[in-house]
């Protein structure tokens, strides 16, 4: 069972302008994928095009969730399927509440004609709230209406929490947070790990993987995975940056 990309190409539908070049990723369940990668290689870009935002076209290539295609899918579909985007900039909702917002998305999961139980519904989240260590005053408040940086992932986090997806990507969930915030939210995420579920954390920091320690560690560069390695590859990146898989990328080129 696994998430799998296959040569992912995409572009900016307005522009044309090819970001993802050729990708080609697999997220097992059970694994921790961690990417990191310079500004504007293509991160975010990745993590909206497997949610199915409308801002790119997908011109070649597939992801299957565990042999299914999702590039069909809406976007609703695809997290029914079990596909889970924590975004690096979370949009604002006006007028809808918090506690609304993440039931309307639960009661999408149940068959025609069951209804969510409001009971256990609020003990839930406010259990998860409480993991999160938020305040219930976020409850009745819109979705991230005039929330705190660090707020706005934290809520993220709590959406993927009572969401229980089989595939999670966190786009830079860290950003914003500081070692505190970044502590609980990374305890939430790591109470999520099990068999039965994948993670691809995005990451332009290698703190963040100190407290959700990655299986394999890669390195996004123009669109392209450039290098694979283990959670060792994260404290080399810091240390040397990312030049010498640019000068790599050119050596191969040129060769
Ligand atoms: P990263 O997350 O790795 O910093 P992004 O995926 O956000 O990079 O962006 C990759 C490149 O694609 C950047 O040059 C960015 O300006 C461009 N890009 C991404 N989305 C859009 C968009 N909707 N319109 C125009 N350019 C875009
Ligand atoms: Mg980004």
């Amino acid at each position: 069972m696994s998430l799998e990309i296959k040569n992912l190409h995409a572009r900016v539908a307005s522009t044309g302008a090819e970001i993802l070049r050729g990708l080609n990723l697999t997220i097992e369940k059970g694994k921790v994928h961690a990417i990191m990668g310079p500004n504007g290689s293509g991160k975010s870009t990745l993590s909206k095009v497997l949610g199915g935002h409308p801002d790119y076209e997908v011109t070649e290539g597939e992801v299957l969730l565990d042999g299914v295609n999702v590039l069909g899918m809406a976007p609703d579909e695809r997290s029914r399927a079990g596909v889970f985007l924590a975004f690096q900039y979370p949009m604002e909702i006006p007028g809808v509440s918090n506690a609304n917002f993440i039931r309307a998305a639960l009661q999408a999961r149940l068959p025609e004609g069951e209804e969510l139980e409001a009971t256990d519904y609020y003990a839930r989240l406010y259990e998860k709230m409480d993991m999160l260590e938020m305040d219930r005053k976020f409850t009745a408040r819109s979705v991230n209406e005039g929330f705190s940086g660090g707020e706005k992932k934290r809520n993220e986090i709590l959406q993927m929490l009572m969401l229980e997806p089989k595939y999670a990507i966190l786009d830079e969930t860290d950003s914003g947070l500081d070692i505190d915030a970044l502590k609980i939210v990374s305890n939430g995420v790591n109470a999520m790990r099990s068999p039965e579920r994948g993670f691809l954390v995005i990451t332009h920091y290698q703190r963040l993987l100190d407290y959700i320690v990655p299986d394999v560690v890669h390195v996004l560069v123009g669109g392209r995975i450039e290098h694979t390695g283990g959670k060792e590859l994260a404290l080399e990146l810091e240390a040397k940056g990312y030049d010498w898989i640019k000068d790599d990328i050119a050596a191969a080129a040129s060769a």
